[in-house]
């Protein structure tokens, strides 16, 4: 009997172990930092105006942000300094179910910073500090991996920086070595593609990703000159099997093994499309990982992505799954905005 026990036990334990191995955890390694957001427009960072913040961001937390708050199993390799801007990042992202247990505290630096304001035409200009803080100040180590299928998400904004691309490089060998896989929101900044080596890294990062996330622009300063329909069949040409195509308040559509879906942009009032693109991919990703359908995955990515950009704060218009099918079901958004 007492041996029947153990045996249970024994089996027990190794159930577990394989249910965790089997669950995909989904990794970002970059930029974590603040932002302070201007209350007027076309102030362009010159004038005197109201600002509000510390509002927590950098791309791939924004992005594993959102895919925790789906639901995926996450984790986050970046630094924050050891002042109330990094105790609120570690305490937006822990209250998100974030895995920060790969976030370090840089004691001797300060948490990185941005300031944004809009024009009237949408664009923005930002003045960010990241150089010489702890949102530079990243460092892989594969020892602080979960056990487990891994997929390392790469948003192109990160690999500008030369400490956070070799961060990003390592983990791209680290996690592929390990069987895991890549996937990229190669967001083409022409900042970045000034950069040989930003340039390069992308490109190699691009063709070794299974599911590329570009929006449309990215498209065009990719692949110039060529149709939408010539892009994605030159992303789908090499490894990638999803390519998912942004297109701001036009909505997006996703490709899978000759699948495709499209769906509209959901009407709203945007107030902050800031974090938009990368709160699409986490909510795409997270839902795929999880083994969802397609089309699903696509028309919840499209109604996070709408939700985002109704509130001030490149995360604070994250939402969780309930929040989402509210938006969808009754058409109105937690603020009163109208979906179509
Ligand atoms: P970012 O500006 O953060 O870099 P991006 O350019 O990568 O983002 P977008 O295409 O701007 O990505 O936004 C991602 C998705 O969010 C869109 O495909 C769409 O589903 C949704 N979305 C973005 N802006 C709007 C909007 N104004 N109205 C409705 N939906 C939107
Ligand atoms: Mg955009």
């Amino acid at each position: 009997m007492a041996r029947l026990e153990s045996e249970i036990a024994e089996q027990r334990a190794s159930e577990t172990l394989a249910t965790t191995d089997r669950q995909t955890t989904i990794v970002t390694v970059g930029e974590l930092l603040v932002e302070f957001v201007s209350h007027e427009k076309d102030c362009a960072l010159e004038r005197i105006v109201d600002y509000s913040g510390p509002y927590p961001s950098g791309a791939p937390a924004i992005f594993l942000d959102q895919a925790a708050r789906m639901g995926a199993s996450t984790s986050m390799v970046g630094c924050v300094g050891d002042d109330g801007f990094g105790r609120a990042l570690l305490g937006r992202l822990r209250e998100d179910g974030v895995g920060i247990d790969a976030i370090q505290v840089a004691p001797n630096l300060t948490t990185g910073t941005a300031f944004v304001t809009y024009h009237k035409d949408g664009s923005r200009d930002f003045i960010f500090h990241l150089q010489s803080t702890a949102a530079e100040h990243v460092v892989f180590s594969p020892e602080a991996m979960p056990a487990g299928d891994l997929v390392l998400h790469v948003s192109a904004s990160s690999l500008g920086p030369p400490a956070l691309r070799a961060a990003i490089l390592d983990a791209v060998e680290a996690v592929l070595d390990r069987g895991g896989r890549i996937c990229c929101d190669p967001n083409a900044r022409p900042e970045l593609m000034r950069d040989d080596e930003g340039k390069k890294a992308l490109e190699m990062i691009v063709a070794k990703s299974f599911c590329l996330m570009p929006s449309t622009s990215d498209l065009g300063f990719l692949f110039p000159g060529e149709t939408e329909e010539a892009a994605i069949e030159h992303l789908l040409s090499g490894p990638a099997e999803i390519v998912a195509i942004k297109r701001g308040s036009d909505g997006a559509s996703v490709v899978r093994n000759g699948e495709r879906h499209d769906v509209p942009g959901h009407r709203v009032d945007e107030v902050d499309p800031t974090g938009a693109g990368d709160c699409f991919c986490g909510t795409l990703i997270a839902l795929l990982m999880q083994g969802g359908p397609l089309l699903e995955a696509l028309r919840l990515a499209n109604a996070a992505g709408a939700l985002a950009v109704t509130r001030r704060g490149p995360m604070e218009g994250n939402s969780s799954p309930d929040e989402l099918t509210r938006f969808i079901e009754s058409g109105t958004a937690p603020g009163g905005e109208q979906p179509t």
